[in-house]
């Protein structure tokens, strides 16, 4: 059996404490197989306990330590990943500041061969930002040229045209979870918009993964729409690296009911 790769140094930064991952399933809509994990990033302070992304990640961008830090999270999760069974997918998110820098292609060539990982398994998430940002399109290329795959995160937050989308291959859309919150009402607009994602997503070759599904209604509406994949609290929230590898490596594979809030994965046998 080849050997795991060794523990990533955690970054020198300016803050007390240490970086913590967490990962959250992404389940096939159709099956309610799990079919990977997003690998999400918080920070264990002494004395404030656990920080967000949303806290951490603009901090970082004005401190001058992103670049460190995100290469650190391509090391971590590409680490735990190869101890999931290879049908199992990893996705990472990535800073506009690494894009711009071209140093976000350069993590990842480097957490690959580090961890032996397989590219095709691993996505890395931008942001709708990125894809329209100049500075970034080098190192957009640079990362499809390693063999990693491009998911578009957060999409409709800035209506970016999705036919841009195409120009760097990318080839997941995650649609922003304040559609999804706001899929319930019959009469309301977004679920003309959420369809509209799904559908010219499709057209362009890219699939669908729908973010913060909550309700069984939340996820019949998104099946009826014809989303391929979903993230969110119906199914799992965030969960700790140990978690996350004892459901994939799951046997035989963990799958989710797909009418009831799981509490529980759905028995297997
Ligand atoms: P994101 O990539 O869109 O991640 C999804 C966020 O939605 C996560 O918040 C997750 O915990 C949350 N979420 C998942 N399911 C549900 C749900 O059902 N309901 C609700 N209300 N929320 C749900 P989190 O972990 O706080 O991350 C926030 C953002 O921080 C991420 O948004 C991503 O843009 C950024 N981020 C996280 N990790 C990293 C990282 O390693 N690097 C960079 N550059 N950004 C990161
Ligand atoms: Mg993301
Ligand atoms: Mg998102």
């Amino acid at each position: 059996m080849a050997s795991r790769p060794e523990v990533t140094p955690k970054p020198k930064i300016a803050l007390e404490g240490e970086p913590v991952l967490e990962f959250q399933p992404a389940v096939d809509l159709g099956s309610g197989q799990v079919l990977g994990f997003e690998a999400l990033l918080r920070w264990a302070h002494p004395t404030r306990g656990l920080v967000p992304p949303g806290v951490l990640i603009p901090w970082a961008e004005s401190n001058d330590c992103i670049v460190e830090l995100n290469a650190w999270v391509l090391d971590e999760a590409c680490r735990q990943a190869t101890a999931w069974p290879s049908a199992i997918q990893l996705a990472v998110n990535c800073s506009l500041v690494q894009l711009r820098r071209h140093q976000a292609s350069v993590a990842a060539a480097r957490a690959l061969h580090h961890s032996g990982l397989n590219p095709d398994r691993l996505t890395v998430e931008i942001t709708e930002s990125a894809v329209a940002d100049e500075r970034a399109n080098r190192d957009l290329v640079n990362l499809t040229h390693h063999g990693v795959h491009l998911a578009v995160d957060d999409v409709g937050t800035s209506w970016s045209t999705l036919e841009s989308l195409r120009r760097f291959s990318i080839e997941v859309a995650k649609i922003d979870r304040s559609f999804i919150a706001a899929l319930e009402p019959q009469e309301g607009m977004n679920r003309a918009i959420v369809e509209t994602i799904v559908h010219v997503s499709h057209s362009l070759a890219m699939s669908t993964v729908a973010e913060g599904v909550e309700t069984a209604e939340q996820v019949r509406i998104l099946q009826e729409l014809g989303a391929d994949v979903a993230q969110g609290f119906f199914f799992a929230p965030p969960m700790g690296g140990d978690q996350a590898l004892a459901l994939a490596t799951r046997e035989p594979p963990g799958r989710f009911e797909l009418t009831e809030p799981a509490q529980q994965l759905a028995p297997t046998s």
